[in-house]
């Protein structure tokens, strides 16, 4: 026989568990009798990773594995599972998230139409009433395999209203035997009669060293630059880095902001660069009153004199981040924000400070 793991690899992703992982989805894993569980933490620290493995726990066929036991990662079961085409696994994902989260198989969204129009418009940043309309259907029907079925919906916040209260209908009375694996990053924006009715289970940001060592054996070096980049978010640090954004990038972004240079951004999807220049500015405020950054390295400096000029940036960055789906011309965007960062973070002449000298230095 062939091993199963060296001759399924082409056609397989795995998710063995994120080491941070480990404890939380065997504490899910014992939860047998919950219909409806709700895996939540904050942004980047793997809740559809879980949401997955617990499917995959909950699916495997392996017969020499105990009960609560992790997957065996072999089994048929497993191998379907693993090539996202289990029968008895639904996953609902946002169009827009899907390559993201890697997960492009199925059409789970309802967003799939296979017309030219459906092809043109911008993929779906919501979980649509056809999705859950498909998961209900796909819920009432009996499991292929024998073992159920399952329905992940990530993050379950992106469902709209009448989603949100179609889903909420079906947890009320489950259509079948189907058990529904909610990740969220923001659990208060559910309705609070779907948070009630599902067992929770909570995923913290993960110890330091697993997370760097972690990012290391994905290649990232300096992880604890994009580590503290990213508020300890592994998963964040690791998609930030694939984008292009290294150790270096990071340490060197205050001091190119406050020479107003735009070109410290270029290529950074809008939604990022806001992000980012959030964090900058964040941490100038803090030194600026005197506490330590949190994104930053204790090398930024800032002093009172530019609480003021800080404020109004903070506050137009929240402006455009709060309306970051709007058609905005992304480098004029960028290149109005950077400028009004380049006057924040710098003291005016007018000081008297020799040379212009800017209130935010680095030492190198
Ligand atoms: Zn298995």
């Amino acid at each position: 026989m062939s091993d199963p793991q060296t001759s399924t690899a082409a056609a397989v992703t795995t998710w063995a568990p994120l080491p941070w992982l480990v404890a939380p989805l065997q504490r899910a894993m014992q939860s047998r009798s919950a219909h409806a569980l709700l895996v939540h933490g904050p942004a980047g620290v793997g809740q559809f990773d879980l949401a997955l493995a617990l499917a995959e726990g909950w699916l495997c066929e392996s017969t020499t594995r105990a009960a609560g036991e992790r997957p065996c990662g072999v089994c048929a079961a497993c191998r379907l599972l693993r090539a996202r085409s289990h029968p008895d696994l639904l996953v609902l994902v946002p169009e827009a998230d899907r390559e993201t989260l890697g997960w492009t198989a199925g059409s789970a969204d309802g967003g799939d139409g296979g017309s030219d129009k459906e092809a043109r418009r911008k993929p779906s940043k919501e979980i649509r009433i056809e999705a859950i309309r498909e998961a209900i259907v796909f819920a009432s029907t009996t499991s292929a395999r024998g073992r159920g079925k399952i329905v992940v919906i990530h993050p379950a916040e992106r469902m709209n209203g009448v989603s949100a209260n179609a889903f909420l209908k079906t947890l009320e009375e489950p259509p079948g035997a189907a058990r529904f694996v909610l990740g969220s990053m923001a659990p208060d924006a559910l309705l609070p009669t779907i948070r009630s009715r599902c067992q929770s289970i909570a995923i913290a940001i993960p110890p330091i060293g697993l997370a760097r060592s972690w990012l290391a054996e994905h290649g990232v070096s300096e992880p604890d630059v994009l580590l503290a980049a990213c508020g300890g978010q592994p998963q964040e640090a690791l998609a930030w880095s694939r984008q292009g954004v290294d150790a270096a990038t990071w340490k060197a972004l205050p001091r190119r902001v406050s020479e107003g240079d735009v070109g410290a951004l270029r290529g950074w999807p809008l939604p990022m660069a806001i992000d980012a220049l959030q964090k900058l500015c964040h941490d100038a405020l803090a030194v600026a009153c005197g506490a330590p950054p949190r994104y930053f390295d204790a090398s930024l400096r800032s002093d009172g004199s530019r609480v003021v000029p800080l404020l109004a940036w903070s506050r137009e960055l929240a402006r455009i981040a709060r309306h970051v789906e709007h058609p905005w011309n992304v480098e004029l965007t960028v290149e109005s924000l950077v400028e009004q960062g380049r006057e924040a973070l710098n003291t005016p002449r007018s000081t008297g400070r020799l040379h212009g000298a800017d209130s935010l230095h680095l030492r190198r």
